[in-house]
């Protein structure tokens, strides 16, 4: 007989006013279409939290990928920098403009792109470098903005896990010349489908608002500046409904305290596994120096494939469930095809066969933290 889950991988969290600004939208402001009074008040949110030029709300972060994609100009055979150990979305959005992905290993320690691979991976092609922020903890982004720098390349972050983290007290998503951020049910903070376009130089904002809204002229209209809305460059419809946006609104009030709670789990898994890091039976995350993260997620990575498969089932028959994360894209159908792998990536391989993700999530209380942690500990003693 199965088990039942007593402890699920994920709860996504009601702040409590969600329904109650939907409500308001639908009744009050009558604007349930794109752009209406809760978008602009996510906006203004973001860029006033994040301390960020520019912020668009998008219906995804993936949708934030694709503008971003166009607003670098990638062109067929154009090259971007990228780790494999990665969500589909960072490289589709390039595929989709006929850039080549260069999927490059990550570093042991954060499990972030590998900065030092960087350098060594650009050819007379490359136009961006694409920092993922993984676990919501940043990648090394003065190395990185410098390599940019010096070669002229983009850097577009895809802070989908990485809302409210900062790397040297900069918010993530903020630090390059794009950034995207995600509120899809699995991040942390939601609203079903989600994301945000971070433009950070100005120079980009005119145009990121005619791609955004089917490459037309529209916005200016609205604020009066051209007498006739028509179309005027590519695009395509990346705005979520003022429904979503009023849903996310509620979330917003709530961040801190989000961001809070989840950070307190992740210091109790900390506590109660670093015996078992001390006696080397498993690695646990890390985070840079001057960089504080979101407490996106909990991972643990065992010795061996083994060891994890083994792992998970003990804790899916005591009711809790773990599970493990990307392929890597390098080795996909997709990647292999639209892509290309900067040598061997043995690192990504290592992580996608050991890594494990534990439960966290905002209403997970700490006797449940401690079920887990105990659980594991059990494991060991016998493995
Ligand atoms: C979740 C995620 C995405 C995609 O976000 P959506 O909002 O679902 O499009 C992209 N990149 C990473 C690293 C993610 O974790």
């Amino acid at each position: 007989m199965k088990n039942k889950i007593k402890i699920p991988f994920n709860k996504p969290f009601i702040a409590g006013k969600e329904l109650f600004y939907i409500a308001q939208a639908v009744i009050e402001n009558h604007h349930t279409a794109g752009d209406g009074p809760f978008t602009k008040k996510c906006q203004a949110w973001l860029e006033e939290h994040l301390g960020c030029r520019k912020v668009l709300l998008t219906h995804s972060c993936t949708a934030a990928l694709e503008m971003a994609a166009i607003l670098a100009n990638i062109q067929p055979g154009d090259e971007i920098i990228m780790p494999s150990y990665t969500f589909v979305s960072t490289a589709n959005a390039f595929a989709l403009r006929g850039g080549v992905p260069v999927f490059i290993d990550i570093r042991p320690d954060t499990l972030n792109i590998n900065e030092n691979l960087i350098e060594k991976a650009i050819t007379p092609h490359t136009k961006a470098i694409l920092p993922v922020h993984y676990a919501g903890v940043s990648c090394e982004m003065d190395a990185i903005m410098d390599i940019a720098m010096r070669h002229n390349l983009f850097v577009i972050e895809d802070a989908a896990q990485g809302i409210m983290s900062t790397y040297k007290g900069n918010q993530l998503g903020t630090i390059g010349h794009f950034g995207a951020c995600s509120f899809h049910e699995t991040k942390n903070i939601i609203s079903g489908e989600g994301g945000a376009l971070l433009i950070n130089d100005d120079k980009f904002i005119e145009r990121a608002e005619i791609i955004r809204e089917k490459g037309t002229n529209r916005s200016q209209f609205f604020r009066g500046q051209v007498d006739k809305y028509t179309w005027v460059d590519i695009g395509s419809s990346y705005l979520p409904s003022d429904i979503i946006a009023a849903f996310l609104y509620a979330q917003m009030e709530n961040a801190d305290q989000i961001i809070a709670k989840r950070n307190s789990i992740y210091d109790l898994y900390m506590k109660g596994l670093q015996p078992l890091a001390d006696k080397g039976c498993l690695q646990l995350p890390f985070i840079l120096d001057d960089c504080c993260s979101n407490g996106h997620m909990f991972y643990i990575i065992t010795r061996s494939l083994e060891e994890r498969t083994k792992l998970t089932e003990f804790l899916k028959e005591r009711g809790i469930m773990a599970v493990f994360h990307y392929v890597p894209l390098h080795s996909s159908p997709a990647g292999k095809l639209h892509g290309r792998a900067y040598r061997t990536l043995d690192v990504t391989k290592k992580v996608s066969d050991c890594l494990l993700r534990l439960p966290l999530y905002y209403e997970m209380t700490n006797n449940d933290v401690h079920s887990v942690t105990k659980s594991i500990r059990d494991f060991y003693k016998n493995y």
